[in-house]
Order: C-alpha cells, then sequence, then structure tokens
C-alpha cells in the first residue's frame, strides 16, 4: 500500500514517518524548494512528545527541548510577579515533559529521520483524482503521482481541503499579530528554566527556554489585520506597543534580531466534521487550523499522523473504511482544541476587556492548581493518554 503525502511540514512528515512504521510505502510531496518555517520555535506538549516518542524520537526530542520548569504570569507594567509554580504536577499527572524546541530543529529532525532525499520538493499539488483502486496527484510542473490513498497535510491554506469539503473555507483573522524569534537566554530578562509571560492591556510578552542557550520569544498585539509590516520599523513599532513596560520586556526589544523575527497575523478556521473523503484524507492544519494560544496546532497534527497509522492497521476492511476511522477519533478531539485554543486567544487579548481584567485579576490568586489541570485535561485528551 502507497501513500501520496502532500506537505513536509510537521503534520505531513509525522505521518509519513508514522505510516512507514506501520508499513506502508509512502511518497512525500513538497511544495517548495527548501522548507523556511513560518515560527522561530514550537512548544511540544507531551500529547505531542508521546507521539513522538512513538515515532522512535525519543531522545533525539529531549536533546532539542529546553528545560520548562516552571511558568510564571508578571504584570506588563511593573515587572512584578502575579503568580509562578512548578511544572512538575504537570509532568507527575502524564508521564511525560513539555518541550519548547526550535522549529527548524524539529523540521530537519523529521526530515531526516524519514529521509531528505527522499523527498520531493518543488512540487506543489494543484488537484488530486481519485479512482476505484487509488488516487493521482497532479502537480504544478505537469507531472502526477500515483497511490492507494492521499494524506493532504498541505496546512492551513490547503488546496485539497477543498476536493474533501466541495466547499471553500475562509480563514477566521483571530485579532492580533504575534512578533516570535529566538534570542540569547538573558536571566536578566527572565530565569532560564521558566516559561515567563508579561500581561496587560490584552498584549503579552512570552519567553521559554529552548536547547542552546536560547529563549523563544513572542509578542502579542490586538491589532487590525493587513497593516503594512517592514523589518526595518520591528523594533520601533515593538517600543512603541509596549512602552511604559517594565524594564525586562524593553531589554529584550533592545536585544533581538529584526531581521530574524517573524511576524504572523493570526488566524484560525471555523472547525469542521469532515477530514476524509474516499481515498483522500486532510491531516494537521489542513484540517483544523487553530491559533497558538493553547500551543497545539502542532501537537494536534502529531496526533493525528499516530491515529490514522493506527485506524489503518487496526482493521481490515480496507483504505476507505480507514480513513473513515481515522476522522471519527479526530474530528471531536480537533475541534475541541480549536475552540479552546480560541476562547484562550479572546481572553488574553482583551475581545472584552472586563473578561480580561478578570482574568488578570484572578492571576494573582492563581496556584497553580487551577492552570495546570486545563492543561492537563488538554493533553490527556490526546490519543496515547
Ligand atoms: P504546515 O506546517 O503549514 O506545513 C504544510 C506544508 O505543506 C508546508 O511545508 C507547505 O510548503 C506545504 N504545501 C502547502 N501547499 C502545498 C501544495 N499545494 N503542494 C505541496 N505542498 C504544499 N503548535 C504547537 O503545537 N505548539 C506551539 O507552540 C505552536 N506555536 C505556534 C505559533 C505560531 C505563531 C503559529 C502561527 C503556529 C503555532 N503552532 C504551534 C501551530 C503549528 O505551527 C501548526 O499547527 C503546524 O505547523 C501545522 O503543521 P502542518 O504540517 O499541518 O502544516
Amino acid at each position: 500500500m502507497k501513500a501520496i503525502v502532500i506537505g513536509a511540514g510537521i503534520g505531513g512528515m509525522s505521518a509519513a514517518l508514522a505510516l512507514e512504521k506501520a508499513g506502508f510505502s509512502t511518497a512525500v510531496y513538497e511544495a517548495v524548494k527548501e522548507m523556511k518555517p513560518v515560527g522561530a520555535a514550537i512548544s511540544i506538549w507531551p500529547n505531542g512528545v508521546k507521539c513522538l516518542n512513538a515515532l522512535g524520537l525519543k531522545a533525539q526530542l529531549r536533546a532539542l527541548g529546553g528545560n520548562m520548569a516552571f511558568m510564571a504570569y508578571n504584570d506588563g507594567h511593573s515587572g512584578s510577579t502575579l503568580t509562578r509554580f512548578s511544572l512538575s504536577p504537570l509532568v507527575q499527572q502524564v508521564g511525560e515533559y513539555p518541550y519548547p524546541v526550535a522549529r527548524a530543529e524539529l523540521q530537519a529532525l523529521l526530515i531526516d529521520s524519514y529521509g531528505r532525499e527522499r523527498i520531493r520538493f518543488g512540487k506543489r499539488v494543484e488537484r488530486v483524482e481519485q479512482h476505484a483502486s487509488g488516487v493521482t496527484a497532479w502537480f504544478d510542473d505537469g507531472s502526477q503521482a500515483e497511490g492507494d490513498f492521499m494524506v493532504a497535510a498541505d496546512g492551513t491554506h490547503s488546496v485539497i481541503r477543498h476536493h474533501v469539503l466541495g466547499e471553500h473555507v475562509e480563514r477566521r483573522y483571530a485579532g492580533y499579530v504575534n512578533w516570535n524569534g529566538l534570542v540569547t537566554i538573558d536571566e536578566s530578562i527572565a530565569p532560564a528554566d521558566q516559561w515567563t509571560t508579561f500581561v496587560g492591556e490584552g498584549k503579552r510578552v512570552s519567553l521559554m527556554p529552548v536547547s542552546g542557550n536560547r529563549f523563544y520569544f513572542f509578542f502579542d498585539v490586538p491589532l487590525p489585520k493587513g497593516l503594512a509590516q517592514d523589518r526595518a520599523t520591528v523594533k520601533d513599532d515593538l517600543r512603541g506597543y509596549f512602552a511604559g513596560w517594565a524594564e525586562p520586556v524593553q531589554r529584550l526589544i533592545a536585544s533581538i534580531d529584526a531581521q530574524t523575527t517573524n511576524r504572523v497575523e493570526i488566524h484560525d478556521i471555523e472547525p469542521f466534521s469532515r477530514f476524509v473523503r474516499g481515498r483522500v484524507a486532510l491531516l494537521g492544519d489542513a484540517a483544523h487550523s487553530t491559533t497558538p494560544d493553547i500551543g497545539q496546532g502542532g501537537c494536534a497534527a502529531m496526533e493525528d499522523a499516530v491515529v490514522l497509522a493506527q485506524t489503518l492497521t487496526a482493521h481490515s476492511l480496507g483504505i476507505e473504511d480507514g480513513l473513515l476511522r481515522y476522522e471519527a477519533r479526530r474530528v471531536a478531539r480537533t475541534r475541541d482544541l480549536v475552540l479552546k485554543a480560541r476562547k484562550r486567544c479572546d481572553v488574553t487579548h482583551a475581545k472584552d476587556a472586563a473578561v480580561t481584567a478578570e482574568w488578570y485579576a484572578g492571576l494573582k490568586e492563581e496556584t497553580g492548581e487551577r492552570v495546570l489541570a486545563g492543561m492537563c485535561d488538554t493533553i490527556e485528551g490526546g490519543p496515547l493518554g
């Protein structure tokens, strides 16, 4: 059985690795000639880590991950700590650590584990046709590929989604812009073993440790969509948005490299219930695009991959049946993640200022128990518990 996998992102590569481990042959087609991940880093929560463990990447992932032992919220203006607690109870409950990792390094790990030379780069799929015993993918260079089924992991702008759903879906702007990048750890900004977030005015500034003595940083600012962006003004823009904020925030802005800082307008897609049509399955952001507010988009793609391989191998009624079982196991889970992230997004980014003010006030009373319970619930809802 041969799978055509479209897209060599986190979803596509996790799927290709999972399918090969389950005994399928795969061919991966990627539109770009060279991978340039959109964000600087990504937090892989234990549900995602468990999936990568299942793909045989445990030791390699651990080597890329930062030591995120504590979590803290600070007041953006005064810099004072609102709450700080250990992540150890979470690790104890779910049985695995969270790993923030540099995105390029995660991507390289997945690609090299599969075999970089095996991936067909520069192959942009334009359409797919299904017939009684397989699928044909058509690429923009006029070439085509045949397989028994297709895994479309072609991201949030998926072209295959239309084939599966029979209609076009619009992405929804979530109301804020995110700047992110990597910077050398400076403990005068935040402790090296802590996920630190400064909050205020519906904005946030966050730092997470990744390997190699680096912080993954990001800034969120509620803004209208479509503002002109210019790398030359990134630092001045951030100084303006965070004027009057605490000294560590100013120091972080001073230390970032504008040339490697990404600016992303954050979107999601209203969850839908169909991931499969015949022999074509959507996976990752193609199936469920979420805001990054609970750090679960990439983790959900890894979960998809593991479940896909499970459902295709655990049943004997054929590919189409196996794909429908994949859909049945993933629709509710991913809807839950997208809607949880949307809710968190709205509270964090002051969609309703009163609700956000209440959240800030509640952080002063937070012992960690409530936050960790919510995270454990999300993590344990994954396919590997
Ligand atoms: P993508 O990464 O978009 O990969 C799709 C691939 O398909 C690309 O390589 C693309 O070039 C290729 N492609 C597209 N069209 C075609 C075509 N027609 N033919 C062939 N190839 C094609 N998730 C987490 O789990 N934790 C986090 O902390 C986190 N933080 C985030 C922060 C930000 C700012 C953002 C924007 C997202 C974050 N996410 C996070 C979400 C995560 O990045 C995505 O969910 C994940 O990258 C989705 O992987 P994917 O493979 O489905 O899609």
